[in-house]
């Protein structure tokens, strides 16, 4: 049998799609296809699972306006089937960290815009930064830029497993297999080949394959900027910083947050960032001693003992276009929906991006929110909107 909907990947951005699709258009016929759904390695679940109003790209802001009163609000904007009743949203705010004058007018000038579309940015001098964080050295600081509400983390996994209880309520259909091919005729993917199924025909398909969703697109010839990078995540102990009130911290060179008890989370961008291979998991540990630690300890005295007690490895989905998201049908194959190229932001966005490219699909353009400005064009015309806070 024909299915509407195949979409490649179930992790929370092939969850979401699943979910509105079948949320606006009851008895539509998806299948999820999911190659490890333990997650394991899967973004999602190795996300630092924080959402944020500070983006310097307008359209990031409503997205994030929608996901802020999605995620508060979760389980009565899903309903009941998601089964998840909370996902705890720890409100502490991002705060941006600037030594550089020239950035704190920027600041200023993005902290604007986003407050017009709704956030609650301000701009501190280093004296009001340090008023409010008396831990913080803020000697060298120009400004910071804070969102003292809509902004903060939250449970990565109850978004996923919210998304996936729902819309399996509403018929979506969760399958353990690997997609290894499409089936391309007359400029539109006629069938999806997967491994023990053979090729499933199909009406449309979403490409939400994260980190190999370039692969996905190479079997169709056409290609896609998009590749994983490695991010290694530190979650240390400083007995001499018991700050559960502090935000996402965000300073040139490292980010870190409270995590738990009296934990932390830190990491940062390694120097030689690029592309790494979709299979490579192995930590770079040396970077909290040779990176990440001197700086901390500059910025916030009281992290002077400080122990490493876990460590994870994550990979991006980078967008080296321009660090933004790229959604919607391909303008080559118009039937062939992407959602890709998260470049660290995505979880956040999963909410806003699964609604439009349900909609999309089913109504045949942008309807709640207009994304179009984040679609698969501005890559093919190699023009790029850059986001400027890309963590
Ligand atoms: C360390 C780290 C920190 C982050 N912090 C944040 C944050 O604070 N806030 C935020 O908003 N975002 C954050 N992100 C980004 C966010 O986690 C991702 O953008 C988001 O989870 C992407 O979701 P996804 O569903 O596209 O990808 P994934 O969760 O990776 O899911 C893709 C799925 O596709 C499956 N798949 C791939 N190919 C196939 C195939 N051929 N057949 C079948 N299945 C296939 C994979 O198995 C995988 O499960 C972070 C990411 C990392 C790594």
């Amino acid at each position: 049998m024909t299915e509407d909907v195949i979409i490649i990947g179930g992790g929370v951005m092939g969850a979401s799609a699943a979910y509105w699709l079948t949320r606006m258009s009851p008895g539509l016929r998806v299948l999820v296809v999911e190659r490890d759904p333990t997650y394991q390695r899967a973004a999602t679940a190795l996300s630092v699972a924080s959402v944020r109003q500070q983006f310097s790209a307008a359209v990031n802001v409503k997205i994030s306006r929608f996901a802020i009163d999605f995620i508060r609000n979760f389980a009565e904007r899903i309903g009941p089937t998601a089964e998840v009743a909370s996902l705890g949203l720890k409100e502490n705010g991002y705060l941006f960290l600037t030594t550089r004058p020239d950035q704190a007018a920027l600041m200023r000038e993005l902290a604007a815009m986003q407050r017009a579309a709704g956030a609650a940015t301000e701009v501190w001098t280093a004296a009001q930064t340090r008023a409010r964080y008396p831990w913080l050295n803020t000697d060298d600081i120009a400004a910071g830029s804070i969102g003292l509400r809509d902004e903060g983390w939250f449970d990565n996994m109850g978004l996923l497993q919210g998304f996936r209880n729902a819309a399996r309520a509403q018929g979506a259909r969760f399958i353990k297999a690997e997609a290894t091919g499409v089936q391309v005729t007359g400029g539109r993917v006629t069938g999806v080949q997967i491994e023990g199924r053979g090729l499933v025909p199909c009406a449309a398909v979403i490409n939400a394959a994260g980190t190999r969703a370039a692969q996905v697109m190479a079997w169709a010839g056409l290609p896609h900027p998009v590749e994983p990078r490695k991010r290694t995540v530190f979650v240390i102990d400083a007995p001499n910083a018991r700050h559960p009130d502090a935000p996402l911290l965000i300073d040139h060179g490292f980010y870190l947050r409270p995590e738990g008890q009296g934990q932390w989370i830190t990491a940062t961008v390694p120097q030689d960032d690029g592309p790494c291979d979709v299979n490579d998991f192995e930590p770079d540990l040396h970077l909290f001693e040779e990176v990440i630690w001197e700086q901390l300890y500059h910025r916030a005295p009281g992290f002077d003992a400080v122990k490493v007690v876990r460590h994870w490895v994550g990979q991006y989905d980078y967008c080296t276009l321009d660090q933004n998201a790229i959604l919607g049908p391909h303008p080559a194959l118009a039937n062939l929906y992407l959602m890709s190229g998260f470049s660290g932001h995505g979880l956040q966005q999963s909410p806003a991006v699964g609604r439009g490219i349900a909609e999309h699909i089913l109504h045949g353009g942008w309807q709640s929110l207009d994304l179009s400005e984040l679609s698969v064009d501005r890559v093919v015309q190699g023009k790029p909107l850059l986001e400027l806070a890309v963590v």
